[in-house]
């Protein structure tokens, strides 16, 4: 810390990435990457858009922003794209988080981080003794309300009901359903925004669409909900997405059969893992993500990690209180899930 950093900053806690080492033959299931590589022809797209990198980037974003509205039956003007879904959140944690906000004790630790940075006051609320989200605990409040669904790392999805309940709750609230893992099974809340004008759904290229690298995320809402965020991001960055990203999240939403495959690997290969842990003594939660939540039969997740670590296999766990038994492990390729359980099979023997 140099003697320059001014008083506020000196209190921030900064979010703590899961390791990306370069280290050879690793297996690396800590940060909820896909396995697979970019959509067929989004390096070629790429190349071309290099060609016109002298220029500033399209700021509406026009042609991603027009096929995200087609993919999802919404109008264009009800999108709003950011540089991952990281900054989308952040960009609404500004807009209509400055009354405060709550969520769950255990939830996406980036929700902490920005309620720092922009000093914001957050209600927290716990997850029930199964891990679970009760809509009743948010019934009524008057706080930004922000949920992710499904929840990480837990990996449990809430009903859509339940949403809806949230929502119907909160009529004078903006409820934020962060999406990044919807794909691998839970349901959209896209499908409530025709009843309830509060909610912004927000999701990611990151974890379903093999582009973690590009930094793409978008919101999905209501016009005026849309408008809020980009009074912020026009007061901060109005440039964005980069004409690189604009153009890969293009080409990847042009393979839709593309997309399907790997959504559908990683689902069939979930339920293969859990299975495996499950037959070897493992507590596993229900996951629609792509990641398990699980706990190892007489080890602390610490422990487990760590084992798993000295044979070149990274997991992650958070040293957080309710959590420390479990860790939460990426759903890799096939091939690299058959290493993990191997690996565990050695390290419980
Ligand atoms: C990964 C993740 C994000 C952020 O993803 P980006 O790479 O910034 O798009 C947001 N929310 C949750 C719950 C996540 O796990």
């Amino acid at each position: 810390m140099s003697r320059f950093l001014c008083k506020q900053a000196q209190g921030l806690k900064a979010y703590v990435p899961g390791e990306q080492p370069k280290i050879q033959n690793l297996i690396k299931l800590n940060t909820n990457e896909s396995p697979f590589p970019p959509a067929p022809g989004v390096k070629e797209v790429v190349e071309k858009a290099a060609e016109s990198l002298q220029l500033y980037n399209d700021l509406s974003a026009a042609k991603l922003t027009r096929l995200l509205a087609d993919t999802y039956g919404v109008k264009a003007s009800q999108v709003f794209c950011g540089n991952g879904s990281d900054e989308v959140l952040a960009f609404a944690f500004q807009a209509f988080g400055g009354h405060g906000l709550v969520y769950p004790d255990i939830t996406y630790g980036c929700y902490a981080v920005w309620t720092g940075l922009y000093h914001l006051d957050a209600k927290i609320i716990p997850l029930k003794e199964d891990y679970s989200i009760d809509p009743a605990d948010y019934r009524g409040n008057d706080r930004c309300v922000v949920i992710a669904n499904p929840n990480a790392p837990t990996g449990m999805a809430l009903p859509l009901s339940a949403v809806a309940e949230i929502a119907g709750n909160n009529p004078d609230q903006v409820v934020i359903v962060d999406e990044a893992y919807v794909d691998f099974g839970a349901d959209s809340a896209v499908t409530l925004l025709g009843e309830y004008e509060n909610i912004l759904v927000v999701r990611t290229f990151s974890k379903s669409r093999q582009l973690a690298g590009a930094r793409l995320g978008f919101a999905i809402g209501s016009e005026e909900l849309i408008q809020d965020l980009n009074l912020i991001r026009f007061s901060f960055h109005p440039y964005n997405v980069n004409s690189l990203t604009q153009a890969a999240g293009t080409a990847a939403l042009e393979q839709p059969e593309y997309f399907e495959a790997c959504r559908q690997s990683i689902i069939d290969t979930r339920a293969w893992t859990k299975e495996k842990l499950e037959q070897l003594g493992f507590r596993v939660l229900d996951s629609k993500a792509n990641f398990l939540f699980a706990s190892a039969p007489g080890m602390s997740g610490a422990e487990y990690q760590r084992k798993l670590r000295e044979r070149n296999i990274l997991i992650r766990y958070f040293d957080q209180p309710r959590i420390r038994d479990f860790v939460r492990i990426t759903i890799g390729s096939r091939d690299q899930m058959e290493r993990l359980i191997e690996a565990t099979k050695e390290l419980l023997a």
